[in-house]
């Protein structure tokens, strides 16, 4: 196991990175839903996000098809330091979407 990529400290920045397949990240089924460990292609730091799955479930005895899942919005929340950060974000300003 090589460690994992060190953290960058890079400016925030608001920029949309491409979309990542949910069956390539690590995850796990919690209470609730799934949650997934992201970590950001802008920084490299680590985070976690929940997706829940109660609005893709079906009411009793349904019979229309389940919906199909929704892209998971995902903003960087790493936690770390990045200059020029706006009040009210926690990460350095990547956004993207898990897909499924
Ligand atoms: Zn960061
Ligand atoms: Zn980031």
């Amino acid at each position: 196991m090589s460690p994992p990529p060190q953290h960058q400290t890079v400016k925030y920045s608001l920029t949309r990175l491409a979309d990542v397949s949910a069956g390539s990240m690590p995850q796990a089924k919690v209470a609730g839903g799934i949650e997934y460990t992201v970590i950001c292609r802008r920084c490299n730091g680590s985070f976690k996000v929940m997706n829940y799955e109660g609005q893709y479930l079906s009411g009793f005895g349904a019979r229309k098809k389940a919906t199909a899942p929704q892209p998971i919005g995902v903003v960087c929340d790493c936690g770390l330091d990045h200059k020029n950060r706006p009040a009210g974000s926690a990460g350095c300003g990547a956004v993207w979407d898990i897909v499924h």
